[in-house]
């Protein structure tokens, strides 16, 4: 089995669900006592949100670079960063270590592709809905056409990840509010929704609404799983 590397704690909230999602895959797949083998560096969120939200990512990549060469130098396989927003520097931490990453669009996008789907909604933080560093991935390398929330609806996505979700709280208000959003899109013409927030699948799960989700902390700790175990 390879040793799977978690950068995490953006928030440490879904550093958890990544944590269990991984040792239960493996769990899963082999059995018994099994567990997943998980070298895991986790940062400060709040130095990490602080500069988000000043637009200094090239200080986050710097923080993660240096996170990601931690994980590396204790023998992980290749990385996993447990956040989508951190993606944005996605190519600056690779360019720091040696190992592969396994990108989160990739994970969900693939998944995606193999189930036909060809035009989603996109709920995630501003940076994740409004920048190009995710969307076009999706549209550019696997032909995925991406909707996103109206100005409000974004607003009330992003605020909720911050100062509900990333802090541990569930609020039923902002789940029915996530719904309402989620049923938007799909009247909208999406045939799938992302859950493009490593932490949206704490508020609302797949038994609350119609609209298929794909939730990209499982989807990407399931990949990751896989390539754990590949020979
Ligand atoms: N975990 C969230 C995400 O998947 C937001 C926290 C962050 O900004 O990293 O985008």
């Amino acid at each position: 089995m390879k040793t799977i590397g978690l950068l995490g704690g953006m928030s440490w909230e879904s550093t958890q669900s990544y944590y269990r999602a991984l040792n239960e895959g493996v769990k899963q797949a082999l059995g018994g006592l099994h567990s997943a083998k998980v070298a895991m560096v986790s940062v400060d969120f709040a130095e990490i949100e602080a500069l988000q939200h000043e637009g200094r990512w090239a200080e986050t990549a710097a923080i993660l670079s240096r996170a990601a060469q931690q994980v590396e130098r204790a023998g992980a396989d290749f990385l996993v960063i447990a956040t989508n927003t951190m993606h944005k520097v996605a190519p600056q931490i690779e360019a720091a270590i040696a190992i592969p990453l396994l990108h989160i669009a990739d994970a969900t996008a693939e998944r995606l592709v193999a189930d036909g789907i060809g035009r989603v909604g996109l709920l995630g933080t501003r940076f994740t809905m409004e920048q190009p560093f995710y969307k076009e991935l999706l549209t550019e390398r696997f032909g995925i056409e991406v909707l996103v929330p109206d100005e409000a609806q974004r607003e009330t996505v992003h605020r909720v990840i911050y100062e509900e979700l990333c802090l541990g709280r569930t609020e039923p208000a902002s789940k029915a509010a996530y719904l309402a959003i989620i049923a938007a899109l799909g009247e909208r013409g999406a045939e799938a929704v992302i859950l493009g927030c490593t932490e949206i699948a704490l508020l609302v799960q797949q038994a609350d609404t119609a609209v298929p989700l794909y939730d990209t902390t499982a989807l990407h700790a399931a990949r990751a799983v896989e390539r754990a175990l590949e020979a």
